[in-house]
């Protein structure tokens, strides 16, 4: 086996010899010095003689070591155990110190993982040295560990980011403060067509149309500031020329010190959201169109059967007047029949128009009416069905509310005329009115003590022409609740019943207050 001397490529150099004994005593007085300086240091060291074995190991060795080493019994290191940076074991006497020595060189650049024999693992960097006397001899080795497991977990986890980066289905770019790319991932590469090596080091306005390079330094002004961007939707160009619509969120990048240094951008492709919103927009627009067409064919339909049935209701019944002498009673009878259902229709018809006409009516923000006045004016044009019934209807103070006067009376109309209409014959009907506030919107009731409606029914009898009784039992057409209901979701309201049979109905709707916008 090679003696150190050898292994550290150092031949003898007897003109030399006259001042060892000297140095060598010199280094024997400075050694307990030495040590005392060596142990008050904080990081991790020990010395060895030439052959590795331990002559010396500081307090912070110790403690790095997680154990006591043995002087003249362990050799190469102060480890428990040691595995490579791949998590082999390694050998003891292939560890830095160990090659230092056997090959007479310093080892620089080495990492290593200690086990302490509490089974925690620390990552250390070695600084194995060779201790030499005057003549070049090898001495000894001092070997300085230096814990590295922070920078290795700060190194694990930028990569694992990195990787997260890589692998990421939205495109992530960032870019200095001057608008320089710095990184591209793969999902960049995907959305805008160029490679890492093309875009990086060029400007970011690389992938803005022309259209939209002004965009640039509004961007950039706020990231100084350090504001994020969040979801904002654009327009970029891929490397072909096609235009993308993406989402952008962009955040401010700190270096260590806090200092805004550029920006990272996470690109988001919506062409296709973009699409399927164009696509319901122009489906809602054909919805809207073809709905107004039909409101329009039901008012002009109506509209146009008024006339001839006018003609039918009045010759019938002059037929029935003049020759009445002429007909049979079958004849008589049948004409009846023709004549009340005209008339019935003309009723029909008059109310379809009345709603094709709710339907079709102009929106304006700013109409407004007082409750008070709107229930006052209905009651007045009920005044025969009032009078005739003994109907006695009272109120609450009732609010001002964002709907046209017009169509409030005619709900008011509509309810208090049903109130009257399904009353029970063993009582005169009983009709109050209250209201309110419900956050943005009044809460209106208007209650009754009539015949009540079933609760299988409640929801039907909004619906057009959806009636619950003959028109022999009580007269009308169906049509008086869904106008109601119009006018109320014009609005941005809810009508809805509340009822006991046989004990009356609550009928409430509510409508935007006044002061809510
Ligand atoms: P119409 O009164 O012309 O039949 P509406 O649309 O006004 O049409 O009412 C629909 C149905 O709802 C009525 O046929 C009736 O059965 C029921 N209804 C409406 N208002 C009341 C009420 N206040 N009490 C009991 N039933 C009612």
């Amino acid at each position: 086996m090679a003696t150190s001397r050898q292994q550290a490529g150092i031949t003898g150099e007897p003109g030399v010899l006259t001042n060892l004994r000297e140095r060598a005593t010199k280094l024997q007085e400075s050694e307990p010095r030495f040590r005392e300086m060596i142990d008050a240091l904080p990081a991790a060291i020990y010395t060895t003689d030439p052959d590795g074995y331990l002559t010396h190991f500081n307090p912070a060795a110790v403690a790095f070591a997680g154990r006591v080493p043995e002087l003249g019994k362990d050799r190469w290191c102060v480890s428990w155990k040691l595995y490579r940076p791949d998590g082999t074991v390694l050998p003891r006497d292939e560890c830095p110190m160990a090659v230092a020595l056997k090959e007479g060189r310093e080892v620089r650049g080495a990492e290593a993982i200690i086990e302490r024999p509490n089974g925690e693992r620390v990552w250390f960097a070695p600084y194995p040295t060779l201790l030499r006397d005057a003549t070049g001899k090898v001495t000894g080795g001092v070997n300085m560990l230096v814990d590295i497991t922070e920078r290795k977990r700060d190194e694990q986890a930028s990569s694992r980011l990195a990787a997260i980066v890589e692998s990421s289905d939205d495109a992530i770019v960032s870019k200095d403060l001057n608008g320089v790319i710095q990184t591209w991932n793969t999902a960049a590469q995907r959305l805008f067509g160029y490679t890492a090596e093309e875009a990086i080091g060029q400007p970011i306005t690389l992938l803005f149309p022309p259209d939209r390079i002004h965009e640039e330094p509004v961007i950039l002004q706020r990231i100084r500031r350090g504001e994020r961007i969040e979801h904002y939707e654009t327009v970029r160009r891929h490397k072909g020329g096609k235009l993308l619509d993406v989402s952008l969120t962009i955040s401010p990048l700190l270096d260590g010190r806090g200092r805004i240094v550029g920006a990272s951008k996470i690109a988001r492709d919506i062409t296709k959201r973009k699409q399927a919103e164009q696509a319901l927009l122009r489906s809602n627009e054909r919805l809207r169109r073809a709905n107004f067409e039909l409101q329009q064919f039901a008012y002009s339909a109506s509209h146009d059967l008024q006339e001839p049935l006018r003609n039918v209701a009045v010759y019938s019944e002059m037929v029935s007047r003049r020759y009445a002498a002429a007909l049979d009673a079958d004849g008589t009878e049948f004409l009846g029949f023709i004549t009340s259902g005209a008339r019935r229709l003309e009723m029909l018809i008059k109310d379809l128009l009345a709603y094709t006409r709710t339907a079709s009516a102009p929106d304006d923000e700013n109409e407004a009416a007082s409750a008070a006045e709107a229930l006052e004016s209905a009651v007045s044009n009920l005044t025969e069905a009032i009078r005739e019934s003994g109907a006695e209807i009272t109120s609450d103070s009732l609010p001002e509310v964002r709907v046209r006067e017009v169509e409030l009376r005619q709900l008011f109309q509509n309810l208090i005329g049903n109130a009257i209409k399904y009353r029970r014959p063993e009582e005169a009907p009983r009709i109050h009115v209250s209201a309110e506030r419900a956050d943005d919107f009044w809460r209106i009731a208007v209650r009754d003590n009539g015949i009540g409606i079933a609760p299988e029914y409640r929801e039907m009898v909004f619906g057009m022409f959806k009636r619950l009784h003959t028109d022999g039992e009580y007269p009308g057409t169906g049509m008086g609740l869904a106008i109601c209901q119009k006018i109320v979701e014009r609005h941005e309201g809810r009508i809805q019943v509340e009822s006991e049979p046989g004990r009356g109905s609550t009928f409430i709707f509510t409508l935007p207050g006044v002061e809510a916008q």
